[in-house]
Protein backbone atom coordinates (compact mmCIF):
# COMPACT_ATOMS: atom_id res chain seq x y z
CA UNK A 1 0.00 0.00 0.00
CA UNK A 2 1.38 3.65 -1.21
CA UNK A 3 2.58 5.81 1.34
CA UNK A 4 0.77 9.15 1.72
CA UNK A 5 2.23 10.32 5.26
CA UNK A 6 5.35 10.11 6.38
CA UNK A 7 6.76 7.39 8.38
CA UNK A 8 5.91 8.17 11.72
CA UNK A 9 8.88 8.09 14.58
CA UNK A 10 10.05 5.02 16.21
CA UNK A 11 9.19 4.98 20.29
CA UNK A 12 11.65 2.20 21.00
CA UNK A 13 14.29 -0.26 19.43
CA UNK A 14 14.93 -3.82 18.58
CA UNK A 15 18.02 -5.52 17.47
CA UNK A 16 17.12 -9.19 15.82
CA UNK A 17 19.45 -11.74 15.55
CA UNK A 18 19.53 -14.80 13.71
CA UNK A 19 18.80 -17.86 15.53
CA UNK A 20 20.18 -20.08 13.17
CA UNK A 21 23.91 -18.94 12.18
CA UNK A 22 24.90 -21.59 9.86
CA UNK A 23 23.39 -22.43 6.58
CA UNK A 24 20.18 -24.90 6.26
CA UNK A 25 21.36 -26.23 3.51
CA UNK A 26 25.40 -26.72 3.19
CA UNK A 27 25.74 -26.36 7.51
CA UNK A 28 28.33 -23.36 7.21
CA UNK A 29 28.53 -20.47 8.72
CA UNK A 30 26.60 -17.95 7.44
CA UNK A 31 27.87 -14.42 7.57
CA UNK A 32 25.63 -11.23 8.71
CA UNK A 33 26.16 -8.95 5.65
CA UNK A 34 24.13 -6.35 5.96
CA UNK A 35 21.58 -4.77 8.46
CA UNK A 36 17.76 -3.50 7.54
CA UNK A 37 15.95 -1.39 9.32
CA UNK A 38 11.96 -1.87 9.72
CA UNK A 39 9.26 0.15 11.03
CA UNK A 40 6.66 -1.46 12.78
CA UNK A 41 3.47 0.29 13.61
CA UNK A 42 1.99 -2.03 16.84
CA UNK A 43 -0.63 -1.42 19.70
CA UNK A 44 2.74 -0.13 21.94
CA UNK A 45 3.75 2.18 19.38
CA UNK A 46 5.70 2.38 16.62
CA UNK A 47 8.99 -0.06 16.61
CA UNK A 48 12.10 -0.08 14.67
CA UNK A 49 13.90 -3.10 13.78
CA UNK A 50 17.39 -3.54 13.13
CA UNK A 51 17.16 -6.73 10.91
CA UNK A 52 20.72 -8.70 10.78
CA UNK A 53 20.75 -10.49 7.08
CA UNK A 54 23.24 -13.25 6.89
CA UNK A 55 23.56 -14.49 3.94
CA UNK A 56 25.41 -18.51 2.89
CA UNK A 57 29.22 -17.64 0.78
CA UNK A 58 30.04 -21.16 0.00
CA UNK A 59 29.66 -20.80 -3.82
CA UNK A 60 28.61 -24.70 -4.02
CA UNK A 61 25.81 -24.33 -1.91
CA UNK A 62 22.54 -24.26 -3.48
CA UNK A 63 22.05 -21.68 -1.26
CA UNK A 64 25.11 -19.09 -1.92
CA UNK A 65 24.05 -15.50 -1.47
CA UNK A 66 20.30 -15.67 -0.62
CA UNK A 67 19.08 -13.74 2.23
CA UNK A 68 18.25 -15.38 5.29
CA UNK A 69 16.43 -13.29 7.89
CA UNK A 70 15.65 -13.02 11.35
CA UNK A 71 13.21 -16.20 12.30
CA UNK A 72 11.63 -13.62 14.93
CA UNK A 73 10.46 -10.82 12.36
CA UNK A 74 7.65 -12.88 11.56
CA UNK A 75 6.64 -12.88 14.95
CA UNK A 76 5.97 -8.84 14.76
CA UNK A 77 4.76 -8.22 11.09
CA UNK A 78 3.51 -9.83 7.70
CA UNK A 79 6.19 -9.47 5.06
CA UNK A 80 5.72 -5.89 3.56
CA UNK A 81 3.55 -4.54 6.01
CA UNK A 82 3.82 -1.71 8.20
CA UNK A 83 1.28 -2.94 10.95
CA UNK A 84 2.02 -5.24 13.89
CA UNK A 85 0.12 -8.81 14.03
CA UNK A 86 -1.48 -7.17 17.16
CA UNK A 87 -3.17 -4.31 15.33
CA UNK A 88 -4.05 -6.79 13.53
CA UNK A 89 -5.46 -9.45 15.76
CA UNK A 90 -7.31 -5.92 17.10
CA UNK A 91 -9.04 -5.43 13.85
CA UNK A 92 -10.33 -9.07 13.53
CA UNK A 93 -11.68 -8.98 17.71
CA UNK A 94 -13.35 -5.09 17.21
CA UNK A 95 -15.32 -6.61 14.09
CA UNK A 96 -16.42 -10.09 14.59
CA UNK A 97 -16.58 -10.03 18.84
CA UNK A 98 -18.06 -6.73 19.30
CA UNK A 99 -19.06 -5.90 15.82
CA UNK A 100 -17.66 -2.89 15.09
CA UNK A 101 -17.82 -1.22 12.38
CA UNK A 102 -14.80 -0.24 9.93
CA UNK A 103 -15.33 4.12 10.90
CA UNK A 104 -15.57 2.87 14.85
CA UNK A 105 -12.67 0.39 14.17
CA UNK A 106 -10.76 3.43 12.90
CA UNK A 107 -11.56 5.62 15.64
CA UNK A 108 -10.82 3.03 18.46
CA UNK A 109 -7.56 3.32 16.77
CA UNK A 110 -6.89 6.46 17.00
CA UNK A 111 -7.89 6.78 20.41
CA UNK A 112 -5.07 4.77 21.09
CA UNK A 113 -2.76 6.83 19.08
CA UNK A 114 -2.16 4.48 15.98
CA UNK A 115 -2.35 6.87 12.91
CA UNK A 116 -4.12 5.04 10.44
CA UNK A 117 -6.65 6.02 7.43
CA UNK A 118 -10.12 4.42 7.40
CA UNK A 119 -8.89 2.77 4.38
CA UNK A 120 -6.20 1.00 6.02
CA UNK A 121 -8.53 -0.34 8.30
CA UNK A 122 -10.42 -1.96 5.69
CA UNK A 123 -6.97 -3.51 4.32
CA UNK A 124 -6.33 -5.11 7.89
CA UNK A 125 -9.55 -6.74 8.09
CA UNK A 126 -8.61 -8.50 4.53
CA UNK A 127 -5.45 -9.57 5.83
CA UNK A 128 -7.16 -10.64 9.47
CA UNK A 129 -9.65 -12.52 7.25
CA UNK A 130 -6.60 -14.27 5.23
CA UNK A 131 -5.00 -15.03 8.63
CA UNK A 132 -7.78 -16.86 9.70
CA UNK A 133 -8.58 -18.43 6.47
CA UNK A 134 -4.91 -19.95 6.60
CA UNK A 135 -5.24 -20.60 10.30
CA UNK A 136 -8.20 -22.73 9.43
CA UNK A 137 -6.99 -24.69 6.25
CA UNK A 138 -3.56 -25.95 7.97
CA UNK A 139 -5.27 -26.46 11.22
CA UNK A 140 -7.84 -29.13 9.57
CA UNK A 141 -4.02 -30.19 7.67
CA UNK A 142 -2.67 -30.84 10.96
CA UNK A 143 -5.51 -33.12 11.84
CA UNK A 144 -5.76 -34.80 9.37
CA UNK A 145 -1.88 -35.59 9.44
CA UNK A 146 -2.26 -35.94 13.31
CA UNK A 147 -5.27 -38.47 12.37
CA UNK A 148 -3.31 -40.49 9.87
CA UNK A 149 -0.35 -41.13 12.18
CA UNK A 150 -3.10 -42.40 15.02
CA UNK A 151 -2.12 -39.63 17.07
CA UNK A 152 -4.58 -38.14 19.51
CA UNK A 153 -4.88 -34.37 20.02
CA UNK A 154 -4.78 -33.30 23.61
ZN1 LIG B 1 25.06 -22.83 2.23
Amino acid sequence: MARKSPQPKATSFEVLECVQQNCPSCGKPMWNEYNNLRHVRTLKGVVQLLLKIRRCQNRSCERYRIKYRPEQEGSWALPQQEFGLDVIALVGALRYSEHRSVPQIHQQLRDRGIEVSERSVIYLLERYDELVALWLSDHSRLKAIAKKGGYQNP
